[in-house]
């Protein structure tokens, strides 16, 4: 499970809004007796809380990448040893609209730049939109479990819709 979903501590400051999604999922998952990995938060890793929102396009560069899989390396280990040992994966749940954390959808633009008033600043915003693609750690995801032969469904929490998403979940498992 995508680390905020859990510890929504580790958005950027000021956007800490959903506990109750927290509380909805891990209940459900409690009830149907599903253990929680939490992944760890790689924008938080890589800049801290005071940095601002991101596009899917900032970080898509090597460095960034490469700091993804190696913070997720370890629970893609873990996650090979439960298998080994007859444990089910029942899924992974990430966070629509996520530049990082994406499943269906991510935040898109040419974002990017001076933040000052003549540097075309509300251009750029109002060009920023979700599109159909994965944030970039869950891409670095996908492609450790491919390499690992791993077949684990996933699944989003999608912020604007928490009960269409819970629901969704609830399919999952
Ligand atoms: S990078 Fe992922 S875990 Fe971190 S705040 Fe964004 S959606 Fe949550």
């Amino acid at each position: 499970m995508s680390h905020c979903i859990i510890n929504a501590n580790a958005k950027v400051v000021g956007l800490c809004s959903y506990a109750a999604t927290a509380i909805e999922i891990v209940s459900l998952l409690m009830v149907r007796e599903i253990g929680i990995i939490q992944l760890p938060c790689p924008e938080m890793t890589v800049y801290g809380l005071k940095r601002w929102g991101h596009v899917r396009e900032q970080f898509n560069y090597p460095y960034y990448r490469e700091k993804c899989r190696q913070i997720v390396k370890p629970i893609i280990d873990q996650l090979i040893d439960y298998l080994n040992n007859g444990y089910k994966l029942t899924g992974i749940i990430g966070v629509d609209g996520s530049p990082s954390c994406g499943v269906h959808q991510t935040c898109s633009g040419a974002w990017g730049g001076e933040l000052t008033a003549d540097s075309g600043i509300v251009d750029k915003l109002s060009q920023v939109k979700l599109v159909n693609k994965q944030g970039i750690f869950m891409e670095e995801i996908i492609e450790l479990l491919k390499m690992a032969n791993l077949d684990i469904p996933l699944a989003a929490i999608d912020e604007l819709d928490v009960k269409g998403s819970v629901k969704n979940i609830e399919q999952l498992i």
